[in-house]
């Protein structure tokens, strides 16, 4: 880990524990100390007032090749990793995806063929499920928006809403600080500072995962249904900096090409890193 608590200096008051973004510095046994989910951020540095949160030694692993490589070997996974970085303009080198196209397409691609990082916009999207992303609303005239309610969302052999159903479903909407240009979406091994990170997995893998994520931090993962897989997969690890796992909803789950086993996980990236080592000290890690 990158950052350690000096036990001598250390009054025990907690400030630290609750202003760590990552939920990386617990108490236990009367002392406090800095787990393996640090991610090097140095926050915590400000809340001490006694000056005893200081650099260790050894820094958090960031390099997304790596990251990716003990993932897939540690938990075994059978597809491959996406990973999502909010971005206000393309960075170099970094293709715009014309659309039209569903952000929930695009990861199926990734998980299935791998792939490098393009940057998709509302612009590009064929799905409202941009709202949900952070990348703000397609804008539409009332007369598209009916026509399209109508044409592809009501009736017979069509998706499940109505224009009510839709009209609550925009209070649903997460209030993000801000709305993004863009989001480069990739395969892990190919982003170089993502946000978010997500993999499908089965049952197993995902308590290898949670009691990987519990080791330290304590905090069970939090599991979503009910509502489009965007809603329910991307806000809260963006927003709350916190992992959760997310059966999806139909047109997402057939998007994404999930198998009938298999469910999303979304971590934000500064956890990976803890998350990979602690994939070695659970009872999972056991001969
Ligand atoms: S993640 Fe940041 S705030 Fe938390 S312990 Fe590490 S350096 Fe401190
Ligand atoms: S803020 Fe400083 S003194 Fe207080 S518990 Fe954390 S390390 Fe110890």
């Amino acid at each position: 880990m990158s950052f350690v608590i000096d036990q001598e200096l250390c009054a025990k008051c907690g400030s630290c524990i609750g202003n760590c973004p990552n939920r990386a510095i617990i108490r236990r046994a009367d002392e406090v100390f800095v787990t393996e989910m640090c991610c090097d951020c140095g926050i915590c540095v400000q809340y001490c007032t006694m000056g005893a949160i200081g650099k260790g030694s050894v820094r958090a692993e960031q390099d997304t090749q790596k990251l990716a490589k003990a993932l897939k070997e540690k938990l075994s996974l059978f597809k491959n990793i996406a990973a999502m970085q909010y971005v206000d303009k393309a960075p170099e080198g970094v293709p715009q995806e014309k659309g039209p196209h569903f952000w929930c397409g695009i990861c199926g691609d990734v998980f299935d063929e791998g792939g490098a990082p393009v940057l998709f916009s509302a612009k590009a999207s064929t799905c409202g499920g941009v709202a949900n992303l952070g990348l703000g609303a397609i804008k539409a005239t009332r007369e598209e928006f009916d026509s399209a309610i109508n044409a592809q969302v009501v009736g017979e052999g069509n998706l499940y809403a109505t224009r009510d159903v839709m009209s609550k479903n925009r209070n649903m909407f997460p209030h993000f600080s801000k709305v993004y240009a863009g989001v480069v979406i990739g395969s892990l091994e190919h982003m170089r500072k993502p946000d978010l990170v997500l993999f499908p997995v089965n049952g197993h893998q995902l308590c290898m995962i949670s009691t990987a994520y519990a080791f330290d931090t304590g905090e069970l993962i939090t599991g979503f249904a009910g509502k489009s897989t965007c809603l329910m997969t991307i806000s809260t690890p963006l927003m709350q900096n916190r992992p959760v796992f997310c059966a999806g909803d139909h047109g997402g789950r057939m998007f994404m090409r999930l198998k009938d086993d298999e469910i999303l996980v979304c971590f934000p990236f500064s956890l990976i890193p803890g998350l990979v080592k602690n994939l070695d000290r659970t009872v999972f890690a056991q001969k």
